[in-house]
């Protein structure tokens, strides 16, 4: 009989946590007890909160998904709070988890933290090795630090704790906030209100040209269980699709409105920025531990994700 575990998940009522629930419903495990969180429970950024948290499910693992995670807008305009809420909330579920004995903990960084000047593809050598691009170097610079932390507590006291580096994610339960949603999300909402409005214009952010990896969050849920049990390295592990996979956010828009079965024309706001170039992933480290995964297609995904959209857009977060 396998031992048995109390799987904390923080974050557990966004895009990421909301796929993981899916997955752990669907395929049940003996012994485990799998507990998902949101902001409601405990703001994390308060480490009383956060110890009375931990007080109360005795987890023995943490899956720690908790962030301010905003696209590309919101982060430009507000890097102080980026920096701030992600530096407190990793702080303090590490520092409890470590007093709490929790037996392993995985978080969550990102690919967008990588230097903006680097060679491609980036590898999780990397993550360090120069200043990030200046859209989000606040979210940045506090996800590095949950590397650094991580190496520091299994150095000092051998704590298993590791990350994981996904590329862009996006799926059901996404933010479809038009101003603090990621692109994927943001079209699908702004799409979705042309199309009841009866218009014709499809307008999307900047030249289009930008070229971005994206991860399905029901794959991600996949790649996180597996983490969560097989992977036993601190160094962090990107979850990321093929670089073949890249696409650009034209490409992207365009697939989009081919989920809607609309095929007009799209329009591009050059007046509004483009962000990081490219952040091209190498997912070869992952190849050599699950050469076979199997990442569904990017128009399936997005297919799911527009339906899910038109069928719950009252009760998405909007
Ligand atoms: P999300 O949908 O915005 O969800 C964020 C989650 O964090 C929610 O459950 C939210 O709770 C919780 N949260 C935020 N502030 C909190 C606080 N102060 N105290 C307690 N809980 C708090 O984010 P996501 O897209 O699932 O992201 C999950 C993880 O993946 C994050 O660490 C993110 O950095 C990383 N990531 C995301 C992407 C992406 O493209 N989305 C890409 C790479 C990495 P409420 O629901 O109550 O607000
Ligand atoms: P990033 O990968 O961290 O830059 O995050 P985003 O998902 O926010 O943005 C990716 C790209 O999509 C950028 O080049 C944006 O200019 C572009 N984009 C186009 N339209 C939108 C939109 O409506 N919202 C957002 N967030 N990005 C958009």
């Amino acid at each position: 009989m396998s031992e048995s575990k109390t799987i904390l998940v923080t974050g557990g009522s966004g895009l990421v946590g909301k796929a993981i629930e899916e997955l752990v419903t669907s395929q049940k495990r003996e012994n485990e007890k799998w507990i998902f969180l949101n902001s409601k429970d405990g703001n994390l950024c308060d480490i009383v909160q956060t110890k009375k948290l931990f007080e109360k499910y005795k987890p023995t693992h943490v899956i720690h998904l908790a962030a301010k995670v905003g696209g590309l807008f919101d982060n430009m305009s507000n890097n102080l709070d980026f920096l701030k809420d992600n530096l407190h909330i990793n702080d303090n579920v590490l520092q409890t988890s470590f007093e709490s004995g929790v037996k392993k903990v995985v978080s969550c960084l990102s690919t967008c933290i990588f230097p903006d000047k680097t060679s491609y593809p980036i590898d999780e050598s990397m993550v360090h090795n120069g200043p990030p691009h200046t859209s989000n170097y606040g979210y940045s610079y506090a996800k590095r630090m949950v590397d650094v932390m991580n190496k520091a507590y299994n150095q000092q006291y051998g704590c298993q704790f590791t990350s994981v580096i996904p590329c862009n994610v996006f799926g059901p339960n996404d933010n479809f906030n038009l101003k603090s949603g990621h692109v994927i999300p943001a079209l699908i909402r702004k799409f979705f209100d042309e199309i009841q409005a009866g218009g014709t214009s499809f307008t999307v952010f900047g030249s289009g040209k930008p070229v971005r990896q994206f991860i399905y969050s029901r794959d991600l849920a996949k790649l996180f269980l597996w983490v969560l049990y097989e992977y036993n390295e601190i160094e962090p592990i990107i979850l990321a699709v093929d670089e073949s996979d890249e696409v650009t956010i034209k490409e992207v828009a365009e697939e989009i409105l081919k989920a809607y079965n609309c095929n007009s024309t799209l329009l591009f706001d050059t007046s509004k920025a483009d962000g990081q170039y490219k952040k091209t992933a190498s997912n070869s480290k992952l190849r050599k531990y699950l050469p076979d995964f199997e990442f569904t297609p990017f128009s399936k995904a997005v297919k799911e994700s527009v339906d899910w959209y038109c069928k719950n857009h009252e009760i998405a977060r909007n």
